[in-house]
């Protein structure tokens, strides 16, 4: 998420880094995405109670501390960028049908991105949109096994597991583990 943040989300998911060296609002070049309609999106997705996503974003509660630390979510609105680049790309639907999503409009996709997924997160409950995030980031087949989409999300979540420590070590309290996936640390260094 650091690294799609970096560039234009639109084109990264589309397209690749290789021709995603723009601003995201900047964008003219993915026809249809704009941070207006990810916007739009991401202020429409309904959770279900149940899911640990953060509200504001989408991203996991495990991961994103917006809601828990009464600040800005690092990632505010990439998870819906890359949402609305999946919706009608090619190389997702496989996946999406995986997660359940029947097809149709946006309007269906945005419901769908606020239910609660059939699988688990690293322990948790969570929307459809977080285990897409995971799911498509994590598990990319376009770029293999040491490919950047493990370590797009291997980054952060090694930063989140470091800051954590320290704030355990602090005040003593014992958190759930942020990350199950210590192995990934090895692909970050
Ligand atoms: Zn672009
Ligand atoms: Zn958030």
């Amino acid at each position: 998420m650091n690294e799609v943040q970096r560039y234009c989300g639109f084109c990264w998911a589309r397209y690749g880094p290789g021709q995603a060296e723009h601003s995201t609002n900047q964008c003219t070049r993915t026809e249809g995405l704009t941070v207006e309609a990810s916007e739009g999106l991401r202020e429409g997705v309904r959770y279900d109670r149940r899911c640990r996503d953060c509200w504001k974003c989408g991203v996991s509660q495990q991961i994103c501390k917006g809601i828990e630390r009464e600040q800005t979510c690092q990632w505010t609105g990439v998870a819906a960028v890359l949402w609305l680049s999946w919706f009608d790309l090619s190389d997702t639907q496989g996946v999406l049908a995986e997660g359940g999503y029947q097809g149709g409009n946006i309007a269906a996709y945005r419901k769908w991105l606020g239910l609660r997924a059939r699988q688990k997160v690293q322990g948790a409950v969570v929307s459809n949109g977080m285990w897409l995030l995971w799911r498509v980031l994590l598990q990319d087949e376009r770029v293999g096994d040491q490919g950047e989409g493990r370590a797009v999300v291997g980054m952060a979540v090694v930063e989140e597991e470091r800051e954590e420590e320290n704030e355990a070590a602090r005040d003593g309290c014992d958190h759930l583990p942020v990350a199950a996936v210590s192995d990934r640390r090895i692909d970050a260094n």
